[in-house]
């Protein structure tokens, strides 16, 4: 077939569809090098204008599967559950979910990547424990997983490779935020990464891609299809990102607030989602839900998630020790600086902002191949409908970069008369969901 790039171009920036083989094509055209990157993001950004059809969707998921290989769970012996997140601020639930799913008799193996945008992706989080190897080969990663229950991993450059450069893309040329894209992404990593069951996070509001409840809800169901359509059972859980999931946004802090809710304490937010997540991915395995929800309660408060938390760290190199004495292990910032906000009912907080100056300070990349900081971050101990009743920490390098963050914070808490408090989960679509197609 031959391409005639700036024709497709075209007829999607005039409201146009490509055809599936056409998506298809143009996408291994580029992974080949044989499409230019500009042409690339203008055809990202007509179709973001203009919308992609169903049919464009699908097509950009196969390409980008067929872009790599596909992972073989098949031989492990439990059920697979993979979890996946489109991305927080303050969201460290993988570092709970997965040995709690292992807890549950769920195999979990999981294929991760770093942060792009402010703050660290889950490999940097991991990373803050010393020693913690990301690196692990197809035959490590099935050992583990069938030795402890878990195992969490870079994903190599083969798995769909289309996302990897695309993703690149789009992150610079501002055209992320798109309902059908993300689908394709986050999809195509997760039928390529082997799971038959998935259960994902999406996130909607200030802090994340999808603003408001409806995209994120459409994003959710999109994802449900596709699974479907490639013999995956998907759960997708919409949950708020009005205000950070966890009171850490760094990738020590966040590994830390971690630990206390595999402790069976920690925060009631974090430790929310996570039970949510958790039982949703157990349910997909066959167990009823209300059992699914009890038997995830008991796993985080009997310690027997935090054991598999202990054996998953040691096995990939890093030092078990910090499931019991988080911070005998983890690095500190060297500056500690608090801001209190003045008294009162938290009405909200500007998410993205508070995970951009995480970033600012280093806990994110503020270009791909940054190294991150792992100690650095803030810690809000706030929630929305909630009093004011701790400080604001920020963790920083020097006391200049401590001063630059604290004088912002206050135009990011608005505090003032009571305001109901919010809901975590807005909905969850599940396969055979009505507006669910496949
Ligand atoms: N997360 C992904 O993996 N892909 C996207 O496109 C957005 C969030």
């Amino acid at each position: 077939m031959v391409l005639e790039v700036p024709v497709l171009i075209a007829r999607k920036r005039d409201g146009g569809e490509l055809t599936g083989d056409e998506v298809r094509a143009l996408v291994g055209a580029y992974v080949a090098g044989d499409v230019a990157d500009a042409q690339m993001a203008a055809l990202l950004m007509a179709g973001v204008i203009r919308g992609f059809s169903d049919e464009e969707a699908t097509a950009l998921t196969e390409a980008y599967i067929a872009s790599g290989d596909v992972v073989d769970l098949s031989d492990l012996t439990g059920p697979t559950v993979d979890k996946h997140s489109t991305g927080g601020v303050g969201d460290s639930t993988t570092l709970v979910v997965a040995p709690l799913l292992a807890a549950l008799g769920c195999q979990v193996a999981k294929l991760s990547g770093r942060g792009l945008g402010h703050t660290g992706g889950t490999l940097d989080k991991l990373e803050a424990v010393p020693g913690y190897r990301v690196d692990l080969s197809r035959d490590e990663l099935h050992a583990q997983v069938e030795r402890i229950g878990l195992a969490v991993a870079a994903a190599t450059a083969d798995l769909v490779p289309a996302d990897k450069r695309i993703y690149a893309l789009r992150d610079v040329t501002a055209t992320v935020a798109d309902e059908a894209l993300i689908a394709a992404s986050v999809m195509s990593k997760k039928i390529a990464g082997g799971a038959g069951h998935v259960v994902l996070d999406v996130k909607c509001g200030d802090g994340a891609f999808m603003r408001t409840e409806p995209e994120a809800t459409a994003l959710a169901r999109r994802c449900v299809a596709v699974g479907a359509g490639h013999g995956r059972r998907v759960t997708a859980v919409v949950t708020d990102m009005g205000q950070p999931l966890g009171p850490a946004i760094g990738n020590a802090l966040e590994v830390a607030a971690a630990v206390e809710v595999l402790q069976g304490a920690g925060d009631t937010w974090l430790r929310e989602g996570c039970l949510v997540l958790a039982a949703e991915g157990l349910a997909l395995t066959g167990v009823d839900r209300t059992e699914a929800r009890r038997r995830a309660e008991v796993a985080l408060d009997d310690g027997s998630a935090l054991e598999r938390f202990g054996a998953w760290i040691e096995a990939q190199g890093g030092d078990p020790a910090v499931g019991d004495d988080p911070w005998s292990v983890l690095e500190r910032a060297p500056v500690v600086r608090r801001w209190q906000p003045p008294d009162g009912t938290v009405r909200g907080l500007r998410t993205q902002r508070l995970g951009e100056l995480a970033g600012r300070l280093g806990a994110g990349r503020q270009r791909p191949g940054d190294d991150v900081d792992p100690a650095v971050g803030l810690v809000v101990p706030l929630q929305v409908g909630a009093a004011v009743d701790a400080p604001v920490e920020v963790h920083a390098r020097s006391e200049q970069d401590a001063d630059q963050v604290v004088a912002e914070l206050a135009d990011l808490v608005d505090v003032g008369e009571p305001v109901e408090q919010r809901p975590l989960v807005l909905s969850t679509v599940r396969e055979g969901d009505p507006g669910v197609g496949s």
